[in-house]
Order: structure tokens, then sequence, then C-alpha cells
């Protein structure tokens, strides 16, 4: 019998465990890989103040640290960003094979239980408890729980079995496709995103640099939108840039770009990072809101173990954190993705061309707006009162 069972030892999962444990909670945090942060799904990129609101950065997990973003519009114009401006995803570039495991291992310190090889496979209810099957290494465990946490990432098997979110479609997802290259010849002090139709459509390629001359290259495209696989996009596009280097890992994946959930939680549960579709729909960057998530949710489940209330009502406190830190976020970089989709490549070259050049790093994200609006007043019109 636990307090909490947490479902996924990724960011919002161990996070969530590390969180209820620290409060003297008994905790079980499950994890169907047999290690935990391999295979690397992500290009790691992070901003500084996400990862340092919840930990002392300890330099073991940082790959590379960037002081700006260049972003190139279909023809190639360039826009500068500095780190401040550039978003969650610019800052340090993670080893996440450390930063996953460090996490995990610092819930097992504070009192959880953790288990590798373990898969969440049904849950039901049993009074006023859950009672959870997993499977590990073909033999299956049934234990209780108070309280289950789903932080099993995009295609959430407990958040769908829960009724909180449904399959997403082809316009709710991005497909992603990733190389590990090394022997590259690139400014490692910044991270790169290239736009347009052609590139990558509905999405984005880019280039995060590791160090020692090499860099995650991928791309993300939206399924709705593509003719062909994210691979063969990622491919066409590390031939049209002319980038000369060597493969030496190579990982597919989905991040959900669905905005915001109208609730994360049902009695007895809590949805957090991408099974909560927590991530950005803009770039697809998902770690910051995963670690956020987590955190709130393992606060949430200690008030309601200490209340001795698991409805969905007292849960809806979880509800009411997570969107005030980044609720807003997630609408409004919605509504600038289905702007943003609606772009054709030249309008994309347009855009950057009028504030190329210009000074960003004195500028916040609204004056970046501001400015895009003065020069195309028809075209950016409506987002007006989401960003100024
Ligand atoms: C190619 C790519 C590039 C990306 N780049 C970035 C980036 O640069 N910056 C950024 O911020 N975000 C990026 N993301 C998104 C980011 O990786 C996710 O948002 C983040 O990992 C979400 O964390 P999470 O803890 O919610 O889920 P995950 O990290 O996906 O963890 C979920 C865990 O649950 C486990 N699990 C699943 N089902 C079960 C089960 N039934 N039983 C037990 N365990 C289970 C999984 O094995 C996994 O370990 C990228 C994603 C992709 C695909």
């Amino acid at each position: 019998m636990y307090d909490v069972v947490v479902v996924g030892a990724g960011p919002a999962g161990s996070m969530a465990a590390k969180t209820a444990a620290e409060k003297g909670l008994e905790v079980l945090l499950i994890e169907k890989r047999q290690e935990i942060g391999t295979p690397v799904r992500c290009a790691e990129g992070i901003s500084k103040t996400s990862i340092e609101r919840f930990f002392e950065v300890d330099k073991r997990w940082i790959a590379a640290e960037v002081i700006g973003a260049k972003i190139y519009s279909p023809d190639m114009t360039e826009v500068v960003m500095s780190e401040e401006m550039a978003g969650n995803e610019v800052g340090y570039v993670l080893e996440r094979k450390i930063f996953d495991r460090q996490i995990a291992r610092l819930a097992a310190k504070a009192g959880a239980e953790v288990r590798v090889k373990t898969a969440f496979e049904k849950f039901e209810r049993v009074g006023d408890k859950l009672k959870v099957q997993m499977r590990c290494i073909g033999e299956k465990i049934e234990v209780e729980t108070k309280i289950l946490i789903g932080a099993d990432g995009v295609e959430s098997k407990l958040g769908r079995m829960a009724g909180i979110i449904r399959t997403l479609k082809l316009d709710e997802i991005e497909s992603c496709a990733q190389y590990l290259m090394s022997g590259l010849d690139i400014d490692p002090n910044y991270t790169y995103f290239y736009l347009g139709r052609d590139i990558a459509p509905g999405g984005y390629a880019w280039v995060f640099p590791k160090g020692e001359n090499s860099a995650n290259v991928g791309i993300g495209v939206l399924p709705k939108m593509a003719e062909k696989s994210a691979k063969e996009y990622l491919d066409r596009f590390i031939e049209k840039i002319g980038m000369k280097g060597k493969i030496v890992e190579f990982v597919a994946g989905a991040v959900p770009v669905y905005g915001e959930i109208e609730t994360a939680v049902a009695d007895h549960l809590m949805l957090a990072g991408d099974a909560a579709y927590h991530s950005d729909p803009i770039t697809g960057g998902g770690i910051a809101n995963a670690l956020a998530a987590g955190y709130y949710a393992g606060l949430v489940a200690y008030e309601a173990v200490k209340n001795n209330d698991f409805s969905a009502e007292f849960l809806k406190r979880y509800d009411k954190l997570w969107k005030e830190d980044f609720g807003k976020k997630l609408r409004r970089n919605k509504k600038l993705q289905e702007k943003f989709l609606k772009m054709d490549d030249e309008t994309l070259n347009k855009l950057a061309k009028s504030i190329s050049g210009k000074n960003l790093k004195e500028m916040s994200v609204q004056a970046i707006v501001k400015e895009l609006l003065k020069a195309h007043p028809r075209l950016l019109w409506d987002l007006k009162d989401l960003f100024i």
C-alpha cells in the first residue's frame, strides 16, 4: 500500500516522486525501460531559469551552454535572439542520460522506491483507493495506492484509460527525427532553428550543440502537412544546408502540440508532463513544464494525503497551480502556432527580414511581436491582444 504510485521516470515523474517523498509520503516510482534516461528522445535544450528554479546545477548534466538562438527563415535570413528571450528551450543543452537519472536518484534519496523494467498495465477503483497492476520482467505485480500520477509521456496509457486525454490527431502532434552528429563545424555558442514549409512542414529543424563539435540535429513535422517521414525531411535538410559530419545516434519520437487541456485530474489521479500535453505548441519543448508539473503534482499529492481527500474536486488545486505557472503560455503559443501553420515561406521571409539585424537582446518577446505588428499589421493583428 502506497500513498503515491508514479508511472514514468522522465523529468515529470521523477520530480513528482522526489517532491512527494521529500514531504514524507510512501512513494513508488516505476519505469518500463531498463535504464532511466535512455534512449534520449530529446534535443535537450532548456533555459537556465527553468532548471535553476528547482536544482543547483551540476556540471555533469550540462553538455553545452549557449548564449542565444539563431533563427533562419526559408531564404536563410538570420534573426539572432539572446538567451533570455529565446524561451524555455535555450540556455543549456543537457546531457539527459545523466540528468534524468539524477532526478530519479534524488527521488530515491528522499525515500521513494524506484523500480525499472516495470510497466504500468491498468488500474481499478476499489473502495477509497486504487489497485494498480504492473508487469516486471514477465511477472504480474499488484499494489494499492491512494494516488496515481501518470507521467508516462506523450502516449500516456494511464491518461487515456482514465478518460482525461484522448489519442492525438495528426495536427496535434509533431513527428520528430534526430541524429546526434559529430565532426561538425558549428559555432557552439548558439542553438539554430530553421523554419519553412519546404524544410519542415508544420514544424522546424534544429541544431543544438553538445560540445566537442557534436550536436543534436533534428526535425519536427506535423503529420497532417507532411508528405514524407520526419527522417526523410531530416536527411533532406542536412543535405540542403551542406552539413558535414558523422551520424552517431538516431532517435525518432513525438511531441504533443495540443495546447492547454481543461483538466489533468480525475478521482485519485493526476497527469503531468507530456502525458498532460504540457509541452509548448510552438517549440515542442517540454522539459521545463514537465519539471514544474511534476513538482506541483507531488505537492498536491501531499496535501491530498494530509486531508484524506482524493476526489477530483480536491485535486483540481493541481490544475490551478500548473495553469497559473504555464497555462497562459500554452494558450498563447497555441494561437501563435495556428497562425504560423497558415504562413507560407514567402511570408516567413518577409517577417524575418523586418526584424533581421535589429538588436533583439534589448527586446522582450512582446516587443518583437510589436515590431512585427508595426511592419505587418494586417498579417498579425489578431494576435495583438495576446502579446501586447
Ligand atoms: C526529438 C525530440 C526533441 C525534443 N527536444 C526538446 C528540447 O530540446 N527541449 C525540451 O524542453 N523538450 C524537448 N522535447 C520534449 C521533451 O523530450 C519532453 O517534453 C519531455 O521529455 C517530457 O517529459 P515527461 O517526463 O513528461 O515524459 P518522458 O520524458 O517521455 O518520460 C516518460 C517516461 O514514462 C515511461 N513510460 C511510458 N509508459 C510507461 C508505462 N506503461 N509504465 C512505466 N513507464 C512508462 C517512458 O519509458 C519514459 O521514461 C523533445 C522531444 C522529442 C521527441
